[in-house]
């Protein structure tokens, strides 16, 4: 670090009004090196630039396009087209972040510096990673990246998200689909649940002699009530839930014959949605940030790694306590983190965040449920804020959904011009 910024972190920060005063004419800015363009890295570069323009920023982030998991269960069951879920980053440059078009593979957190996959470095003051998931590879017997083509994850949006279109639309009415959902944590918990209730309408509209069974490793999952009693209504007798207790845990998998076996038994499918065991995106184990959990423990204030000083972790990365894994979890937590890094980087004290998440599900297109909380930091770790949040009414009248279905589109639209437009 140069005198000069030693300088510029001397002076004291007007936290409250997140600003930084000025450092004196001619001092070198502040460095700081975002891994991960999507809901976390991408919103928290553009804060940080938005708290205090001098902060140089550099989001490092291989894709020229983003492809957005919200609503991509909506795209699986041909209600939307990939192109509604892409963003670039023009947006993001335009506010003065340099947005390097890269692969991060290494990070020398005494030396403060990233390496990119060209081999070149970029030095840092404070390094926030945001690099989502990756898929535990081998975790479930059977299923590797080859399993994958097959029979598709669609946990990362994308390609994965087409395949799994693609075998739907290929497949003749009567057959069998399968999801299995992973045990907790993973990214996304209403994901699965969403999933299977718009292949069931997909199914339902298109191919009525087909079946749908979800196979758990848990026995509770997120807005259960509200799912099951939405499916109750709409898909009698076309999708079948299985919990862990009745043998819905996948112990194994077939690529070749799309088979799924569980203790109690085989399922040969026509099509296999198979949502496997995850992991914080590999550069965060790379880092020394991720626990033997494969997640990263965080300081719930600041977002600093409980493992390696100088460097942040947020988004699905995190380990944030009582917060899940979902889009508006990492923005929220991007802002929080960048606040605080400013004020890191001026030498101040970041104050206590509360941070909120809310999600919302699609059970049919005009059926819309959500989730909402509020969180703080308590005892170590993001807790609940009692008596905050709640779930959409169990009883509710029709146009009471259909208007949640509208607000999660309008959620969606805000939440990706907030983070690339
Ligand atoms: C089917 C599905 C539906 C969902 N629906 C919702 C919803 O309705 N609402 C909601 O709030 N959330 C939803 N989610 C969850 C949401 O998508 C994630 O929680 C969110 O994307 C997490 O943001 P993130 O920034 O941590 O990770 P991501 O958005 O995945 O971004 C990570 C970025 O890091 C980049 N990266 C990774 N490694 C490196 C590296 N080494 N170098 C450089 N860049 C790297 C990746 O290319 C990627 O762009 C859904 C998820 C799924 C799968």
């Amino acid at each position: 670090m140069t005198t000069s910024r030693r300088e510029f972190l001397r002076i004291g920060v007007a936290v409250s009004a997140g600003l930084l005063p000025l450092p004196a004419f001619g001092q070198a800015a502040p460095r700081v090196v975002i891994v991960g363009g999507g809901f976390a890295g991408a919103s928290c570069a553009r804060a940080l630039r938005h708290t205090d323009g001098r902060i140089a920023v550099t989001l490092v982030e291989p894709n020229a396009t983003f492809t957005a998991c919200p609503f991509s269960n909506a795209v699986i069951g041909g209600l939307r087209e990939i192109s509604a879920q892409q963003f670039t980053y023009e947006r993001v440059a335009a506010d003065g972040i340099t947005v390097t078009r890269a692969n991060a593979t290494a990070v020398d957190a005494s030396a403060r510096s990233v390496t990119l996959g060209n081999g070149a470095r970029l030095a840092y003051d404070r390094l926030v990673l945001a690099p989502g998931i990756d898929i535990r590879w081998g975790a479930l017997a059977g299923y590797d990246e080859a399993a994958s083509t097959q029979m598709p994850h669609a946990w990362k949006a994308g390609e994965q998200t087409l395949l799994l279109r693609r075998q739907l639309e290929a497949m003749d009415d009567g057959g069998l689909v399968v999801i299995s959902a992973p045990a907790n944590p993973f990214r996304c918990p209403p994901g699965p649940y969403e999933r299977a209730s718009l292949i069931a309408h997909y199914l339902k509209t298109k191919k009525p002699k087909s079946k749908l069974i979800v196979l758990d490793a848990k026995d509770a999952f997120s807005k259960q009530r509200l799912f099951q009693s939405a499916w109750a209504e709409l898909y009698p007798g076309l999708l079948e839930w299985v919990p862990l207790s009745k043998g819905g845990k996948v112990i194994s998998v077939d690529p070749a014959t799309r088979t799924l076996v569980t203790d109690f038994g085989r399922h040969q499918a026509k099509v296999a949605n198979v949502i496997p065991p995850q992991k914080a995106g590999h550069i965060a184990e790379v880092a020394g940030v991720a626990d033997r959990s494969g997640w990263c423990p965080i300081d719930p204030v600041t977002f600093e790694s409980k493992l390696q000083p100088g460097i942040h972790v947020i988004g699905d990365a995190a380990i944030a306590g009582a917060m899940p894994k979902s889009a508006f979890a990492a923005n929220s937590q991007a802002k929080t983190c960048a606040a605080a890094v400013a004020t890191l980087l001026a030498g101040a004290t970041p104050s206590s965040p509360k941070l909120i998440n809310t999600c919302y599900s699609l059970v049919a297109p005009d059926y819309g449920i959500s989730v909402a909380g509020v969180y703080q930091p308590t005892g170590g770790q993001l807790a609940d804020v009692p008596g905050a949040g709640g779930v959409s009414p169990a009883e509710a009248p029709r146009g009471a959904r259909a208007a949640e279905a509208v607000l999660a589109e309008a959620w969606f639209r805000t939440i990706t011009s907030g983070v690339f437009g």
